[in-house]
């Protein structure tokens, strides 16, 4: 699924400069926590760029949430090399959520400013009318999720 090469990525000058402005914000980032593994979370995927968690308050089964490794606060931070790539992972998440779940839609949505409650960037997958719809927890739908179907 990685297509993207980590060395030709980062913008060594930029980070720096960020690095210094926002090092509190970073180190009480809770996204940055996850990403770190300080703080727990229901993974589905990662790689070297993201990793893609369930959303602790969903807004329906299967809320998934691609979060940058790297922080940036929100989308104007993100090179656009990692926006595809996130966009990548979020075709092939997306398509997973929706055959597991037995949805019929999906919303795939950014925040940005006051509509951004986390200040580290990420997108939003959000199936809509899955089979499940209004009965599981998020325990139940991360076993969903991550059971494998039996051959
Ligand atoms: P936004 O308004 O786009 O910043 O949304 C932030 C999302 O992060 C909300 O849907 C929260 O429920 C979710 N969230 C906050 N803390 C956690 C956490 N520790 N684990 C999983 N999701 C979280
Ligand atoms: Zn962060």
């Amino acid at each position: 699924m990685q297509t993207l090469d980590k060395s030709t990525l980062i913008n060594k000058k930029k980070k720096k400069v960020c690095a210094i402005i926002n090092l509190g914000d970073i180190m009480d980032c809770i996204f940055c926590k996850i990403a770190n593994k300080e703080i727990e979370s229901k993974e589905l995927y990662q790689d070297d760029f993201v990793i893609a968690i369930m959303d602790i308050n969903p807004k329906s089964i299967g809320h998934t949430l691609i979060i940058t490794k790297e922080h940036y606060t929100d989308y104007t931070e993100v090179p656009a090399e990692v926006l595809a790539h996130i966009n990548r992972v979020a075709k092939r998440l997306g398509d997973a959520l929706m055959e597991k779940l037995e949805a019929t839609g999906m919303t795939m949505s950014v925040n940005y400013g006051s509509a951004q409650e986390v200040k580290h960037y990420h997108m939003h997958l959000i199936p809509v009318d899955s089979k499940y719809k209004g009965k599981k927890t998020v325990d139940e739908a991360f076993k969903i999720l991550t059971t494998k179907a039996e051959d």
